[in-house]
């Protein structure tokens, strides 16, 4: 028996490499829903080649194209938000695919883990917002959330066989991104284009930007906690530039275990999908003896105060690292929106955005970012012990607080 997966967010950095994996063990996987927000064209090549049940185009405009061109095909057509949540919910779906980006995967992921769908999760701001309660229920449901993420697959690796009691520390692992060694008046001066340039890992436009403002990695300091249950005095950041170190777990006993390989997301997300099996692969291996030199080093938080704000908002619990994603998916937007908006070239790799096309008009510089996420963070009052319905209030006003930051020139930071 096949394994039937829906793969939300198909058409993204993460949903095609899955259907490469899919392409690899055509006899293990079935793409049984395919999902896209914007991109109609290549949902629909996609849906033509894998034949899935169904799809989801969440732009409802986008709705007419994708019927007419699967009209011949016994292809399933649903738009718009809702659709997401339902179609995690088909009776028929084994795994989910959770590869959508920001608040957005929340709610798909709940209704998910709600009808007993073991969770790959590449999507991480779903636990940065929730972490709690999407933890909660998933033992409440007894499902799975399987690591997507390559530093969360690292660890988990490493800790299969071990008990979670005798954890003494994670290393988070970090490539310290485009501006590891750029000084803060340069940081002050950095295009959009620059940002875009990751050293060591090609990923989508949204998450890239938060590699370069170091907030991924708070980000992955939460997601760790939730994940391990582990506490955030006990999760280090260590700089890595040859990202060949995915992360480590030290034990009790001082002995580290890490998980290492080329930087390829292919191997999380195929480990994710055949956990607790490893399947043979043909991807790239690491080659020891022209391999460069592993150097690690201590993050610096004065250049990239993101990863402090991570840190705190854990401190603050509640809301917080909700309000704190809320006010970063805005000042990450507006950044890379006000660039564009001079110059009209696409990025490298003829790399379309498709996340979010909604133009606000503003330019927020790269060292404003943390200065708006910090206050809208003092502004928006702490929730403790939040509902869904709090989450999604907070992440509102959150938004509205965080836009009219970026509004104002000059303010923030
Ligand atoms: P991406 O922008 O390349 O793709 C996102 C996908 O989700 C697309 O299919 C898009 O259509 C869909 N989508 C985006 N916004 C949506 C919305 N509001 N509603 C519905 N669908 C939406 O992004 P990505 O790089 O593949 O990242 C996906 C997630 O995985 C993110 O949470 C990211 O942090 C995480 N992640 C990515 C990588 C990577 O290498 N790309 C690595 C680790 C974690
Ligand atoms: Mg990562």
């Amino acid at each position: 028996m096949r394994k039937k997966l829906a793969l939300l967010g198909s058409t993204g950095s993460i949903g095609t490499q899955a259907l490469e994996v899919v392409d690899r063990h055509p006899d293990l996987y079935e793409p049984y829903v395919l999902t896209a927000n914007h991109r109609a064209d290549l949902l629909i090549s996609q849906a033509r080649k894998y034949k899935p049940q169904s799809v989801v185009i969440v732009d409802e405009a986008k709705y007419q194209q994708v019927r007419e061109a699967l009209r011949d095909t016994d292809v399933q057509v649903f738009a718009g938000k809702e659709a997401l949540s339902q179609v995690a919910q088909n009776s028929e779906v084994d795994v989910v695919l959770v590869a959508l980006v920001g608040f957005a995967g929340l709610e798909p992921t709940l209704s998910a883990i709600e009808a007993g769908k073991t969770i790959a999760l590449a999507n991480k701001e779903t636990l940065v917002v929730a972490g709690e309660l999407v933890t909660r229920l998933a033992r409440e449901r007894r499902v799975a959330i399987l690591p997507v993420d390559s530093e969360h697959s690292a660890i988990f690796q490493s800790l299969v066989g071990e008990r979670m009691d005798e954890i003494e520390e994670i290393v988070l692992t970090s490539s310290g991104g485009p501006f590891r060694m750029f000084s803060k008046e340069e940081l002050e001066q950095v295009s959009v284009e620059q940002a875009m340039r990751h050293p060591r890992w090609e990923m989508g436009a949204k998450i890239t930007i938060d590699s370069a403002t170091m907030m991924n990695k708070g980000f992955e300091v939460i997601e760790a906690k939730w994940l391990f249950g582990v506490g955030q005095e006990r999760i280090r950041v260590v700089v890595h530039p040859e990202s060949v170190v995915h992360s480590a777990v030290v034990f009790r006993d001082g002995a580290v275990k890490a998980q290492l390989g080329v930087p390829d997301m292919r191997i999380p997300i195929q480990y994710a999908l055949s956990y607790p099996q490893r399947l043979s692969s043909d991807f790239p291996r690491l080659d020891w003896y022209r391999m460069q030199p592993l150097t690690f080093e201590k993050p610096d938080t004065e250049r990239f105060p993101c990863l402090s704000l991570a840190y705190e908002a854990l401190r603050r619990g509640g809301t917080a690292p909700c309000v704190m994603n809320a006010a970063n998916e805005v000042a990450n937007l507006a950044f890379r929106e006000g660039i564009r908006s001079e110059a009209t070239k696409p990025f490298p790799g003829g790399r379309v955005w498709d996340g979010d096309r909604q133009t606000r008009g503003t330019k927020c510089p790269f060292t404003r970012i943390a200065g708006i996420i910090e206050k809208t963070m003092d502004t928006v009052p702490l929730r403790l012990s939040p509902t869904l319905k709090d989450y999604i209030e907070c992440d509102r006003e959150a938004r509205l607080v965080a836009e009219e930051l970026t509004r104002r020139q000059g303010d923030g930071h």
